[in-house]
């Protein structure tokens, strides 16, 4: 089993495994902060990656076990609200939780010693090696002749002469194999993970802070829209386009406050109090709401009805006053 991020090091990961005549499975693990596409739509990603790389994939959602780890990683984070190093722990522990599931003998990972200045060097390899208790079975197929002879290599169901040697920063060896594969589209190695991005890093770590108990469905609402804190600690987001209205409205929940407009293409929000779940805000918190709406709302000419719906509930508010820029920012999480 490869585990698969999506970059080209873990196709790659793959690939040379395959030229092996290895048969490969490789999983790729979802959380609110990476594998958006996986995760939104998983027999669709999994057909594109056998179509483009020709690949067996299979999705795994770890929100469960991944947030009681955010909380607390035992390493630390990296320079944003990312915890690479019990990332890596977990998904290969859990990777080797699977392995009977998918008939596996060994897993591989895209990692090359040297490529990230914290989460790939040598000391760290070995500490993840250890401390997701794969040892031996964990081979990582791009650097490996610079390791220490793994299980598969020893048993020689892997040839440890005919895998790749690559080491450092550079990405030189990665494109020529790549190319070697036929491999021509792929994604670029940074992005993808919000724990590792300066602005929504940030944003994730204030509210883990503000409320601890922040589950799945409360994660994925910190990452869409427009985020707001109004008085009274009442979490505001409103869409900014039809895609993120759809998703708010796929995540809102019976105690949430949604808005809605029926008339005018206007963002949908959710009003939610992670520390007072069973609350309904007060029509001031309604309004300004609301407000906010109409200043995001273009086609609304200077007014906006909007539905609300709360505990099953359905009422409705209006707004007429439109909010100042500095209005919203007294309020915006950040840049919104
Ligand atoms: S960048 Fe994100 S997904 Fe990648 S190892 Fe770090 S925390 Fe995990």
């Amino acid at each position: 089993m490869v585990l698969y991020s999506g970059g080209l090091d873990s196709i790659l990961a793959c690939r040379v495994l395959q030229e092996q005549g290895i048969r490969v499975t490789a999983v790729k693990f979802v959380t609110p902060f990476f594998g958006d596409e996986a995760a939104d739509d998983p027999q669709r990603y999994i057909g594109r990656v056998q179509d483009k790389y020709g690949i067996r994939l299979v999705v795994k959602d770890i929100t469960d076990e991944y947030l009681p780890m955010l909380r607390n990683p035992e390493h630390g984070y990296g320079k944003n609200f990312n915890p690479c190093i019990d990332c890596k722990i977990l998904m290969i522990h859990k990777t080797l939780e699977l392995m009977p599931e998918y008939d596996a003998d060994f897993i591989a990972t895209g990692e090359v010693i040297g490529q990230r200045p914290m989460s790939q060097r040598k000391d760290t390899l070995n500490c993840i090696r250890n401390e997701s208790r794969a040892q031996g079975l964990l081979l990582r197929p791009l650097c490996a002749r610079s390791l220490k002879p793994t299980i598969p290599e020893e048993l020689g169901w892997v040839s440890r002469e005919k895998l790749p040697h690559i080491s450092g920063r550079g990405r030189k060896k990665q494109i020529e194999l790549a190319e070697k594969f036929g491999i021509t589209d792929y994604p670029n190695p940074a992005g993808g993970c919000r724990l590792a991005d300066p602005i929504q890093g940030r944003r994730l770590n204030e509210y883990f802070r503000k409320w601890p108990g922040m589950d799945g469905n409360d994660c994925r609402l910190a990452v869409t829209g427009r985020q707001f804190i109004l008085p009274g600690g009442w979490w505001l987001v409103l869409g900014r386009d039809k895609a993120e209205n759809a998703r708010l409205e796929m995540l809102k929940r019976h105690t949430d406050l949604f808005l809605q407009s029926k008339n005018v293409p206007a963002p949908a929000g959710i009003l939610r109090n992670p520390l007072a779940k069973g609350h309904k805000p007060d029509n001031a918190t309604v309004k300004l709401a609301a407000a906010m709406m109409l200043y995001y709302c273009r086609k609304c000419q200077g007014s906006i009805d909007v539905r609300t719906e709360c505990f099953g509930k359905v009422d409705k508010a209006t707004a007429i006053e439109p909010l100042s820029r500095e209005d919203i920012d007294e309020f915006a999480v950040d840049t919104n």
